[in-house]
């Protein structure tokens, strides 16, 4: 009999990433063969988003996209817009299953043989407790993989939907984390990243973020951990001196959200810090942390944010240690506190703010690289892009592109960096403890 196919459509982030490699593992265990979006498939699964109206509308598409190719395969949608639009995804003709967000790494165990007349919907309450995930039939591994330990988040900032569509701060049990990152290491996992959606505010029993790190590093072979976006006033200290510790594998890397760097506006945004808190913050970090990236999220166009609002934004980036900033544009969410205000900034306001902040973001990533131009870093190797290129990372996460021949992926390699190239930069391998 011809094994089933199954396809997994990602939209969104990094903890999004995260969750379908784990529906991709439950398929592969409930004994589907997983085929690129795109082929033809008998179960095509559409993770979703719903950060902005632009992810809103890429999930639409995705799922449309999947069904006109594949009309008689059974098609599921899960994640933040379907616990958030499922009345709008239940009138896309051949949907036959809408998860929110508590069922949606269960979705496997929904689906059946036959099409549903109408979509199912699922949408549990999303549970406050501690949470723990199977993840013991984990077989597709990456040299860097993702590893879920939070979700959810209680900040409530004012332009975010995310506390509604994957409600409230929890965390993964301390022991369950544990297990997994020791298969991932087993599977020839060299680097972890910490994802969650606000990962500062890890607590299970009493373990912390930092006890989290310290015990990860303890596993023989685990080479990297990173910790991926984490909120201001949520970083602990001890995280600093772990990422300068000798023998600590906790790379010197931090993406803090700045969003704002006018006062007037994190105010109305609801965050949590002032402009001087955050530059204070990071002046610190790059103080204690020698080679440390930090990057950043920065919003425009948030309503009221005036050009001296704007400007202030601007200098942030420009006169801070920040190497990067991932720019976005703001999104009217439903039932959002930023939704009830009035003083809208026009969409062509926006995109000249957002287009003046790339401009100035990309600058400083070459500022940032360049100051490594000449110097040995390891790169963790990830793939062949090319005839003989290869592509990687270092600790303070700058992407290498460096001509190797019979090169191996998951493989550190002591690299000379030799130029910048746009947001990557050259760099020449130097034949010596190929690890
Ligand atoms: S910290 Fe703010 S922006 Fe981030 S997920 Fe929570 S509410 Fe949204």
């Amino acid at each position: 009999m011809m094994q089933k196919r199954a396809c997994v459509y990602t939209v969104g982030c990094r903890l999004n990433q995260a969750e379908s490699g784990i529906i991709e593992d439950k398929l592969r265990d409930a004994g589907y063969v997983i085929v690129p979006f795109g082929n033809e498939a008998d179960v095509g699964i559409i993770n979703t988003c719903t950060v902005t109206r632009e992810a809103d509308a890429k999930c639409r598409q995705a799922v449309r996209s999947f069904i006109r190719k594949n009309p008689m395969a059974y098609t599921a949608v899960v994640g933040c817009y379907s616990q958030l639009a499922f009345k709008t995804l239940a009138e896309i003709r051949g949907v036959d299953l809408i998860i929110g967000t508590q069922e949606k790494l269960n979705v496997v165990n929904y689906i059946t043989d036959k099409k549903n007349p109408i979509p199912v919907v699922v949408r549990d309450t999303i549970q406050r407790d501690d949470f723990t995930i199977d993840a013991s039939g984990y077989t597709q591994i990456q040299e860097r993989t993702n590893l879920k330990i939070q979700d959810g988040c209680d900040f409530m900032c004012a332009f975010c939907a995310i506390p509604f569509a994957r409600g409230r701060a929890r965390s993964r049990q301390f022991r369950n984390t544990l297990e997994e990152a020791r298969q991932l290491v087993d599977r020839g996992v060299r680097e972890i990243i910490l994802t969650g959606v606000n990962i500062g505010m890890y607590r299970s029993e009493n373990y912390t973020l930092c006890d989290v790190v310290d015990a990860l590093a303890a596993i023989p072979g685990l080479t990297r951990i990173r910790v991926s976006s984490i909120e201001p006033t949520t970083i602990p200290e001890g995280l600093l001196d772990r990422m300068v510790a000798y023998d600590h594998p906790l790379v010197p890397f931090l993406h803090i959200p700045a969003q704002s760097g006018s006062n007037r506006i994190l105010e109305l945004m609801k965050r949590r810090y002032s402009r001087e808190d955050f530059l204070e913050f990071i002046q610190l970090a790059v103080n204690k942390v020698p080679d440390l990236c930090i990057g950043t999220d920065l919003m425009v166009g948030f309503p009221g944010e005036t050009d001296e609002d704007f400007w202030a934004t601007y200098t942030l980036l420009k006169e801070s240690p920040i190497a990067y900033a991932h720019v976005f544009k703001y999104s009217e969410r439903r039932n959002t506190a930023a939704s009830r205000m009035v003083d809208k900034v026009s969409n062509a306001v926006q995109d000249k703010r957002s287009a003046l902040l790339r401009e100035l973001s990309s600058e400083k990533r070459s500022a940032f690289h360049e100051k490594f131009v000449g110097r040995i870093r390891t790169v963790l190797f990830e793939s062949e892009v090319g005839d003989g290129l290869w592509c990687g990372h270092t600790d303070n996460y700058i992407t290498v592109l460096a001509k190797w021949k019979d090169g191996k992926a998951n493989t550190f390699v002591p690299v000379r960096i030799q130029k910048l190239s746009g947001d990557h930069v050259i760099g020449s391998i130097e034949n010596r403890n190929v690890q």
